[in-house]
């Protein structure tokens, strides 16, 4: 069969005839010389064009090779000496068993597009391979040249890239300033067509691998299919910003990328990212609006900061520092969730809501006040510098609004996170105080009242723990709408339960609402749930061997408070 799927002149009598046509007149010939013996209808695996559906026929042609080995084995090398690196690494061994089973490479293309072949024929059939286009023919002087028609295979062209887009063959200074480069991100699908080909011909031209780190991402997926351009099933980019915004869109790749090979992408991700710009634009405006025009503290060095202040410093430099981190392994999800935690729950949840007595002044001085303020400007101005690279419209408009210095963000040092600040006390004293509220927040929804209704309180615990929830009393009642608090056994009648290590009791005052039975036995039900995940993972060799140790403890203890937790719900149902 020639490229034209016509039969050849091998094929005899049937040259010319179309393939199909063919088949049917050997058909035709068994059978009128009796050598058929019958026919049958079976199924098997036949290849189509994916672009126009025609039946695949291979057939025998020319074409030109290049000969891998030798360019194989320094880039085998590279990585084995970890001069080159894959993340993740499980990339590694793919890697090298492509490398080391290659075959010679098929570089020849019958397409328009491409580099042509730098091949040329004379009239005599000598073939010239020459950087510069020949005259005439190097062998015989023949000035009657035909160049090969064929083009080079997309990879072959896109291997030089490292280096090419610098100006080499020519010794440029941008070759010379930024060749070889430090990172390559792209996705697992072309490690070997694309990335193993760069590493080749950086080693081959220039004598240096072209990156030191490879970031190998997963592949996008819509509704668990891949995107592709043949398919058309993909998501326009700018109908995606158009409807959630850029920066949405960003931090949805962004928080979507983990480690394995999909990347899945859906419309509620794309909202729940646009709400989050839009509470961090909220909390912005916020701040903003609380630091114009007042004092604020120059420095928080040697200032009494209260609690709250402390506490979110403490988990801003934590944040800081965990986001440093997942960037530097390139878990970019791991980073856009630690922001998101930080800026939704901790700032904005957390502390806007229990600075707001002090800044309208209900509570405290004016220099609690000042340091608030201080505190506040602090955690938006790192908020939005560690948000930045995830959400870079949004970051730079509040940063320009807040620092008055448009354009900066980008070029600012991005924040490592204060050591210094972080604060153990602090954080167990306000994550108390913020159970506690969860807690009877809860216990409205369970006796079904408004959550304006007020809650007695009760708090049984050891002298150092009673200290520390009374220094944070008006903030507590505050923040649980609480009619009372004491500080002692609870009373008869009182829901018992146990928050972070503390014994409480949770009153309604007297008459106002039967217990929501059913409201204790989901609660049963899901404290249970938890229950048996813990015990399982406590119970599993690897979780205990391979977790950090503060991980292991921290479930352990989370354990011990849900056992504590069921019994008093067992006491509440059987009420
Ligand atoms: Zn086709
Ligand atoms: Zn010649």
């Amino acid at each position: 069969i020639g490229p034209d799927g016509k039969m050849t002149a091998e094929a005899g009598e049937y040259e010319g005839l179309d393939r199909f046509e063919a088949r049917q007149e050997i058909v035709k010939r068994l059978t009128s010389e009796n050598r058929l013996l019958g026919t049958d209808a079976h199924r098997f695996s036949l290849g189509h064009c994916q672009r126009c559906d025609t039946v695949i026929e291979p057939y025998l042609s020319t074409q030109w090779f290049v000969k891998v080995g030798p360019l194989a084995e320094p880039a085998i090398r590279a990585v084995e000496t970890g001069e080159v690196r894959f993340v993740p690494e499980m990339w590694t061994k793919t890697y090298f068993e492509w490398m080391r089973n290659i075959h010679d490479w098929c570089i020849s293309r019958q397409l328009w597009w491409g580099h042509r072949i730098p091949a040329f024929t004379c009239a005599n059939g000598h073939v010239n391979v020459t950087e510069e286009d020949p005259a005439a023919c190097e062998t015989c002087g023949s000035p009657d040249l035909e160049q090969d028609p064929d083009v080079l295979d997309t990879w072959f062209s896109s291997q030089l890239w490292p280096f090419s887009v610098f100006g080499w063959p020519k010794k440029t200074p941008d070759l010379e300033e930024f060749y070889p480069t430090d990172v390559l991100v792209t996705g697992y699908d072309i490690l070997f067509f694309w990335v193993a080909r760069m590493i080749m011909a950086g080693i081959h031209f220039t004598g240096s691998v072209p990156f030191a780190t490879v970031s190998l991402h997963g592949l996008v997926r819509l509704a668990g299919e891949k995107m592709s351009k043949t398919r058309g099933n993909v998501v326009d980019p700018l109908v995606a910003i158009e409807e959630f915004g850029a920066d949405a869109l960003r931090f949805t790749y962004a928080s979507s990328a983990t480690s394995g090979p999909t990347v899945t992408l859906d419309r509620e991700r794309l909202a729940g990212s646009r709400s989050f710009a839009t509470k961090l634009w909220n909390a912005a405006r916020f701040t903003l609006s609380q630091l114009e025009g007042k004092p604020r503290a120059e420095t928080l060095l040697g200032r009494a900061l209260s609690l709250p202040d402390r506490w979110i410093l403490s988990r801003l430099s934590a944040t800081a520092a965990d986001v440093n981190r997942h960037l530097g392994e390139f878990r970019f999800d791991e980073a856009a969730q630690a922001l998101y935690g930080f800026l939704w729950h901790e700032l904005c949840d957390g502390y806007l809501e229990m600075v707001k007595p002090v800044l309208s002044g209900r509570e405290g001085d004016d220099d609690a006040q000042e340091i608030a303020r201080a505190v506040l400007e602090r955690c938006l101005a790192d908020s939005v510098a560690l948000a930045h690279p995830f959400m870079p419209f949004l970051t730079e408009e509040i940063w320009e609004k807040l620092t008055g210095r448009p354009g900066t963000l980008i070029v600012s040092p991005y924040p490592e996170g204060d050591p210094g600040a972080r604060d153990p006390v602090a954080e167990r004293a306000v994550e108390r105080l913020r159970a506690l509220v969860t807690r009877v927040r809860n216990f409205r929804g369970e006796r079904r009242v408004a959550p304006t209704e007020p809650v007695a309180l009760s708090v049984e615990a050891s002298p150092a723990e009673t200290g520390e929830i009374r220094s944070l009393e008006p903030l507590l009642r505050h923040l649980a709408r609480l009619s009372e608090i004491r500080f002692g056994p609870a009373g008869d009648g009182a829901r018992r339960d146990v928050v972070s290590g503390v014994a409480v009791g949770l009153a309604l005052p007297a008459g106002t609402a039967p217990t929501d039975r059913e409201g204790v036995a989901r609660r049963l039900s899901q404290v249970d749930q938890e229950i048996g995940e813990l015990s399982a993972k406590l119970q599993n060799p690897a979780f205990l061997e391979r977790a950090p140790a503060e991980i292991v403890e921290k479930t352990r203890r989370r354990l011990r408070e849900l056992e504590e937790r069921r019994a008093a719900l067992g006491t509440a149902a059987s009420e």
